[in-house]
């Protein structure tokens, strides 16, 4: 069978983000704007993502006012400031982020700044085309906030517009994405719908990754971890997370952590962390992934797909480890096992050298 034939075709609604999903969608990309009542798009991209930028500009042919690629990591305020002022020069009336998270959190920027139509094509999985949460950075500090306004107004998952993706940020960015699905299987708000939502998206992510990891050009593997990827989105969007978001927010917005290999190393670690409080979840997610030893045995996965498994070798320093955890437990985010500074402080410690987790192994 022709990998397109079968890759998933959709369109639905997460909260008020209108979802089009498929292979090739891309294509509507310009009736999308019109639908959103723009003419003139301002298109962002990361400096790596300049050319598929220009690319979706000739897509959007006289619809676009102009490109900006350079969105990094952790929505620094102040390139939202420099993106802001060109977008007025051009006079555009609507945002086209097209790339991964860092990509979307400028556009959620921009338009929570402006309130213009935002739409996204998102090219990794981290999921947050289809949050509320923006995470910005100044003065090295990284804030989130949330409100319903910054949830963007479309978003096109085209599988295509992912098959460049490298393999390690492929692996870092769908663990990244279970990451949400598995806080969600134990935040307080959780319902039923949330709960399939998260072990739907666990079973899709970790399908397409071992899927991928033996067949590189595997479009249905794509498809399988973008499908995730929307899930897991879905899921930050409808509970709160954790202590693992909270780690990981901190190790980001403070130490210039990479965001998804950051998340990859925190997570089984987190996951151990809450085991004793929440010990049906982390069970859930453990079915879900298909691992046998809960924890431990995400860690294994992890580490048979060739991921990474200390924050030493992200560049993170054992002697941060302190400062980590106080900064971590400051304003603790809602968890399901109390979070004290001994117990954070233990749990970096061992991430920093990528100490095997025990628990049930
Ligand atoms: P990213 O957007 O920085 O992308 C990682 C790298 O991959 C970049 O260099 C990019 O140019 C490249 N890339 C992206 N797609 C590619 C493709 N298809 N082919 C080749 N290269 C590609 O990384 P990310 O992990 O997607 O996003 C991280 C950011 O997203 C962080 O700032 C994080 O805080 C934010 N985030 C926010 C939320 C939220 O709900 N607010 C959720 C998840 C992540």
């Amino acid at each position: 069978m022709n990998g397109k034939d079968s890759v998933r075709s959709f369109e639905s609604q997460t909260g008020r983000t209108r979802i089009v999903f498929g292979s090739g969608t891309v294509q509507g990309l310009a009736d999308e704007l019109t639908r959103l009542e723009a003419h003139h798009a301002l298109v962002l991209s990361t400096p790596g993502q300049a050319a598929l930028a220009h690319r979706i500009g000739d897509v959007l042919g006289g619809k676009t006012a102009g490109l900006f690629s350079e969105a990094v990591m952790h929505t620094p305020v102040d390139v939202t400031d420099r993106a802001a002022a060109y977008l007025q020069q051009v006079g555009a009336d609507a945002v086209v982020a097209v790339g991964g998270g860092s990509t979307t959190g400028l556009g959620k920027a921009l338009a929570s700044r402006t309130g213009l139509p935002h739409l996204v094509l998102p090219t990794t999985y981290a999921g947050s085309e289809v949050t509320p949460v923006l995470g910005e950075t100044a003065a090295g500090m990284k804030t989130t906030r949330s409100s319903p306004t910054i949830q963007p107004d479309t978003v096109i998952y085209d599988v295509d517009l992912t098959l460049t993706l490298p393999w390690l940020v492929s692996l870092t960015s769908a663990v990244n994405a279970m990451a949400h699905a598995v806080e969600a299987l134990y935040a307080a708000e959780r319902t039923e719908v949330s709960d399939q939502m998260a072990t739907d998206s666990l079973v899709a992510l970790s399908t397409g990754l071992r899927d991928l990891y033996v067949n590189r050009g595997s479009v249905e593997a794509r498809s399988e971890l973008l499908y995730g990827a929307w899930l897991a989105g879905a899921c930050l969007s409808a509970v709160g997370m954790g202590l693992h978001h909270k780690l990981c927010h901190t190790l980001g917005g403070s130490f210039g952590l990479p965001h998804a290999p950051t998340h990859t190393v925190v997570l089984p670690y987190a996951m151990a962390y809450n085991q004793p409080a929440a010990p049906a979840a982390v069970a859930a997610a453990a079915a879900a992934l298909d691992v046998a030893e809960g924890p431990a045995g995400l860690q294994s996965f992890i580490q048979s797909l060739e991921g990474p498994v200390d924050l030493a070798a992200l560049g993170f320093a054992i002697e941060d480890v302190a400062r980590a955890a106080d900064l971590a437990t400051a304003r603790p985010y809602p968890n399901p096992r109390e979070v004290t500074k001994e117990g954070v402080a233990q749990l970096l410690q061992r991430a920093t050298t990528g100490a095997p987790i025990e628990g049930d192994r």
